[in-house]
């Protein structure tokens, strides 16, 4: 393990001019993710600017009805907060589907937004990983590459990268259009959450669109009005990441769908927001033909592998039988 620096500075503007001035230093949340992919050798920071004491860890009223979730938040008392769960049970749901009660204690909202890949070559040194070493090549495209990505992937070339988001908070916030508050050197701005996280593109070394020395501060999640849900089909029932999972939002007016929300997680390397499918969706009634005809038309861009071919009828079922579920328990 790299020698590295450790500060605790007394401000958010203190810890984004440390950053600013460090090229290899990394901001610190509960560091269930740094600090193990630290001992890997995967990260290698010079300097931890921890920041779980500098942002709120409060979730407060936004005016709309919506709800402001601090970065420090830990992620075990925003699954319980009791306005989370009435208002938006998918990202109670959500949040209590990933890692366990210990791990959610000590995780923070930002931190869980900005945790990296799964993807076995990229926590493995020994192993070609275009994300970890820029060039050495995708150990996962010619490999095993079961849970890896069916949308958006990088098929060739130098920047071939085929992983995965992991997290499940992040599929809610996208399916809820949260908005991300970030504080850096040339100031604050709002990330809408679908631009937050990005696909490998050129250059899957770069996870979201943030850039180095900005800071999560807070997730704003607007008032939604209407039924969510989130389900997960993972290989065992805790410690495990989806292989498939969706979030999903369903607003039934005369009969037909007014609004939707569909997210998917565990099949690109961004939370997928699942366009084509709403925008199929939107005002039919919502029976399971219209909502199989609608996830197809989505899954219809789908580039699957060999080995995980299986995630497309896997997300078809999951998107029905929630949307289903949803549309019953709000008649
Ligand atoms: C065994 C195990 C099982 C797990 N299972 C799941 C699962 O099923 N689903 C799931 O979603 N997650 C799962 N996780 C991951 C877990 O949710 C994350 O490790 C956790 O949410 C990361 O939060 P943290 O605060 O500890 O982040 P850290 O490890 O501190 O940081 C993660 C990244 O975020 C950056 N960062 C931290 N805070 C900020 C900020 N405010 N602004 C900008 N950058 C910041 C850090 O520099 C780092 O790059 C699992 C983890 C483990 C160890
Ligand atoms: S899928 Fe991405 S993270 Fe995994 S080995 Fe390939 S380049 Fe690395």
């Amino acid at each position: 393990m790299r020698e590295f620096r450790y500060e605790r500075p007394d401000d958010v503007a203190g810890a984004v001019a440390l950053l600013a001035g460090a090229p290899d230093a990394a901001f610190l949340g509960g560091g269930t993710n740094l600090v193990d992919l630290m001992k890997l050798g995967v990260a290698t920071p010079d300097l931890l600017v921890d920041v779980r004491q500098l942002t709120s860890a409060e979730v407060s009223e936004l005016p709309d009805g919506g709800l402001r979730i601090g970065a420090a938040v830990p992620n075990a008392d925003l699954a319980a907060d009791p306005r989370v769960r009435q208002r938006f049970p998918v990202l109670s749901q959500a949040l209590l589907a990933g890692a366990s009660g210990q791990l959610r204690n000590r995780a923070t909202t930002g931190g869980n937004l900005l945790q990296r890949t799964r993807c076995g070559y990229f926590t493995d040194v020994t192993k070609p990983c275009n994300k970890r070493a820029p060039g050495s090549g995708c150990g996962a495209l010619q490999g095993a590459h079961r849970n890896h990505a069916i949308f958006g992937q990088t098929l060739d070339g130098p920047a071939a990268c085929v992983a995965t988001h992991p997290s499940d908070m992040a599929v809610a916030l996208t399916a809820l259009d949260a908005v991300v508050r970030v504080t850096g050197p040339g100031g604050d701005r709002e990330v809408p959450i679908g631009e937050l996280h990005r696909l490998p593109g050129e250059d899957p070394s770069r996870d979201t669109s943030l850039r180095h020395g900005e800071l999560i501060t807070a997730v704003d999640v607007p008032a939604l009005g209407f039924p969510s849900r989130y389900r997960k089909v993972r290989e065992r029932a805790s410690f495990a990441f989806a292989l498939v999972s969706v979030a999903a939002a369903v607003q039934i007016e005369d009969g037909v769908v007014a609004d939707v929300r569909l997210a998917l997680g565990g099949v690109a390397h961004k939370p997928w927001r699942a366009t084509a499918a709403e925008a199929a969706l939107r005002g039919q009634p919502p029976t399971e033909a219209a909502i199989g005809d609608a996830i197809d038309a989505e899954l219809a861009a789908a580039t699957p592998l060999p080995g995980n071919a299986y995630k497309v009828p896997m997300a078809r079922s999951v998107v029905v039988r929630t949307l289903l579920d949803l549309v019953r328990s709000a008649r």
